[in-house]
């Protein structure tokens, strides 16, 4: 065939899926659609390296829209470059490389990428601690140091929020020994915004490990006010616990007090056998089992 037939049947082919197509199959696509896929991933390259952050988000998203088109054969080539974006200037768009890592890319590309790239914002955070959060409100606060490191400080937890909610779809014990790990790291003074987002993915992952931490941090969460006031830190994972105890026909939860933690401990020796001992490795097969069954 010449390079002008398959050029003009490429074209054609773009907007047919590969479940579609007959010709493609789990194993590959079809001639016609890899040399469909190629040009587009091509296309898009260049405006990865764009000067401006805009068409660099643009331009993962157009990447995420193409390695949408093979649900069954996320392209290795694709989940690549979105990996190299966890490393770009912006964090806006490191955001979006994780968000469409965890939506259907090459599974231990992403589980990988996402897991190195949540150590990495972990150090930022670390560094930039609560940005200046408790002088004064934003609209007051004259100093442009402390506006700049509050700034820096909210990309980078909008960032690791991305991070977090794509590990919590990626079924993979990898995902959940990094939240689980990010936990401790998590109070009210520093990184509190994410809290909600880790407890929520470790819920979702369903692993009796990411349970335990969860029952871990409850019970060192201040039950009340602690020493910077009111520390939502254990109402928050206590009620998100208790949301999938009871989503699972646990019975018995613990009632949140005031007073002192409640006592998840003693629930969990009892149920910890409904939350998976182990997750394993999210690969291919698992995620044509998740998208089959959604
Ligand atoms: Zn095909």
């Amino acid at each position: 065939m010449t390079t002008a037939i398959v050029l003009a049947l490429a074209a054609g082919f773009g907007a047919i899926a590969s479940e579609e197509c007959g010709q493609c199959s789990d194993a590959a696509l079809c001639a016609a659609h890899q040399v469909a896929q190629a040009a587009a991933v091509k296309a898009a390259k260049p405006k990865l390296r764009g000067g401006d952050p805009v068409d660099r988000i643009l331009a993962v998203q157009e990447l995420a829209r193409i390695n949408h088109e093979h649900p069954r054969l996320p392209s290795s080539e694709i989940a690549v470059l979105a990996e190299a974006a966890l490393q770009d200037e912006s964090m806006a768009v490191r955001a979006e490389a994780a968000k469409a890592l965890a939506d259907g890319m090459q599974p231990e590309t992403a589980v990988r990428s996402l897991v190195s790239a949540l150590e990495n914002v972990r150090g930022d955070l670390a560094k930039l601690g609560g940005g200046g959060r408790f002088g004064q409100p934003d609209g007051e606060e004259k100093d442009p140091k402390v506006q700049e490191r509050r700034k820096l400080r909210d990309e980078a937890v909008r960032y690791a929020r991305a991070i977090v909610d794509g590990l919590g779809k990626l079924p993979d014990d990898r995902s959940v020994d990094a939240l689980a790990d990010f936990l401790p790291q998590l109070s009210f003074r520093s990184g509190g915004e994410l809290t909600d987002g880790v407890g929520k993915s470790l819920v979702a992952l369903d692993a009796r490990k990411g349970i335990e931490a969860l029952v871990q941090k409850i019970k060192l969460s201040p039950a009340g006010a602690g020493p910077f006031g009111p520390d939502p830190t254990g109402k928050t994972l206590h009620d998100l616990l208790t949301t999938s105890a009871r989503s699972k026909g646990l019975a018995d939860p613990p009632p949140w007090s005031t007073k002192e933690p409640p006592d998840w401990e003693k629930w969990f020796a009892k149920n910890q056998k409904s939350y998976a001992a182990k997750l394993g490795k999210y690969d291919l097969e698992k995620m044509r089992k998740a998208k089959a069954k959604a």
